[in-house]
């Protein structure tokens, strides 16, 4: 068995992963803030979860996942600053921040489900765990952590000489600054709030008593104590965003750290690269948040998606446009259709033929998750001359339990087409040119049609397209 490396922020190398406890794996990963829908962005972060998780279950690992809910607390800016996301959907969509997060809740939960993600032992919400967060608090306040302002209690990164490490933040110079704004009475912008005194002229939908007066935590208080009572203060892997190591995990480590009194506090932390939609920003406002939905309307199956993610290094920025995302479909028809027919299959397979197999596929998977490679050694397999059938069956299903494409259930996909009068018509033009042996008004036809990405399929029904 390849050792399995994978590369720490905290310590900016890759390092030979060794599990706090033998045979088991503590992991936490940073959930949605439920007051929209997840995009495809958002399911990346998932997918590389499930990922990991996945390959360290084929390794033998006991794995407890932990991914939180935030349905409070989450400012429009991380500044400490602006209104509640929660309660902004909210009176936006004229429900209770409750009915919004239930709603959101549940379809990130189906879209987890329909990319395949292996429920987490542990799924806990922010606003059923403010005791916990309280109590944390109270710890941070014991060890003369904290300050108090108007609007809040707040956590004093002077107090914390290791605020930069995880990030490597220069908080002085201009290069790795987080951008943070500064909130009235502020000792150090980076400074972060523990717990927000409610206004007493505006109604909050989500409010609680504290040591400290009425109010709501801080969004990065949840993090600390939910990982805590579901994996203890000391743990093996935290996941999330890279967007979230500057300013969410960072001040993560330093209430926990100090609460909790250990360093460090998680061994391996673990960030995945960003989805990009090619310089395009995506965001409600322009219209153009892609979502599950959005890719299920135009004909793509979530597990095509699955496929697409599984295509590039975690650590990747990776482009999704309209081609990428149509390659990949395609890649993963052709990978369904194989599997539906190796299923068929009968009989054993030979392990002593499989072994280089698996074992080239567990060394791309150790090191550091490479999944592009570990997909590449799946092609191999199912395309080999020399493997036998059954052996290519076993192969692959079992790397899949690992990529997760759930092969060993998908229907080979009904071939699909499009249509448009115009493009219809072109055909029936071009039919009728070829029945009358024009070629060249037939040629120029299929040319034009393929100049502007559209490809032409002969079928038993006649002539079809689909766009590339
Ligand atoms: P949020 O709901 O915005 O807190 O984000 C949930 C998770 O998705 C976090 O781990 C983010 O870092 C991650 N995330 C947000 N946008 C993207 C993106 N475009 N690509 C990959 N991960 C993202
Ligand atoms: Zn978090």
């Amino acid at each position: 068995m390849s050792p399995i490396h994978f590369y720490n922020t905290r310590t900016r190398t890759k390092e030979v992963f060794r599990p706090l406890k033998n045979g088991e794996v503590g992991i936490y990963t940073c959930g949605p803030t439920v007051y929209g829908p997840m995009h495809i962005g958002n399911v990346r972060s998932q997918l590389f979860a499930d990922l990991l998780r996945r390959f360290l279950v084929s390794e033998g690992f006991a794995v407890t996942h932990v991914i939180n809910i935030t349905d409070v607390g989450h400012l429009v800016s991380d500044a400490d600053e602006g209104e509640d996301k929660m309660e902004v959907a909210a009176k936006r969509e004229g429900e209770t921040a409750g009915e919004i997060a239930g709603r959101y809740t549940e379809l990130w939960r189906s879209d987890r489900r329909a990319v395949n993600c292996i429920e987490p032992e542990h799924n806990p919400k922010a606003t059923e765990h403010i005791a916990e967060q309280i109590e944390l608090g109270v710890k941070l306040e014991e060890g003369g952590y904290l300050y108090r302002i108007d609007d809040g209690v707040y956590f004093d990164i002077a107090r914390f000489p290791r605020y930069t490490e995880l990030a490597g933040l220069d908080l002085e110079g201009q290069a790795g600054a987080p951008r943070i704004e500064q909130v009235e009475g502020k000792r150090h912008p980076a400074d972060f709030a523990i717990w927000k005194f409610a206004d007493p002229d505006v109604r909050r939908l989500q409010e609680w008593d504290s040591p400290w007066g009425r109010g709501f935590p801080g969004w990065h208080l949840e993090c600390s104590a939910m990982s805590s009572r579901y994996l203890g203060e000391h743990f093996d892997i935290h996941t999330g965003g890279i967007d979230l190591a500057t300013v969410h995990h960072t001040n993560e480590v330093a209430q926990s750290e100090c609460g909790f009194g250990v360093h460090p506090w998680v061994e391996y932390w673990l960030h995945n690269e960003f989805l990009d939609f090619g310089g395009e920003k995506m965001s409600k406002s322009k219209g153009n948040v892609k979502t599950l939905s959005d890719l299920a309307e135009r004909g793509y199956d979530p597990l095509a998606f699955r496929y697409f993610f599984l295509q590039a290094h975690y650590r990747q920025q990776q482009t999704f446009n309209d081609e990428s995302m149509a390659a990949a479909a395609r890649g993963h028809s052709r990978l369904v259709a194989l599997a539906a027919d190796l299923r068929a299959v009968e009989g054993p397979g030979d392990p002593d033929q499989q072994a280089a197999h698996r074992a080239q596929f567990c060394e791309a998977m150790a090191d550091d998750l490479n999944a592009p490679k570990a997909l590449a050694v799946l092609w191999d397999v199912v395309r080999s001359g020399k493997l036998a059938p059954a052996d290519q069956r076993d192969l692959l299903l079992d790397f899949d339990a690992v990529l997760g494409l759930d092969l060993a259930h998908a229907e080979r996909p009904q071939e699909s087409y499009d249509s448009d009068p115009r493009i219809d018509g072109l055909l029936e033009e071009r039919e009728a040119a070829r029945v009358g042996r024009d070629f060249a008004t037939a040629d120029r036809i299929r040319d034009e049609l393929a100049a502007e990405g559209v490809e032409l399929i002969d079928t038993p029904e006649g002539p079809r397209w689909r766009r590339t």
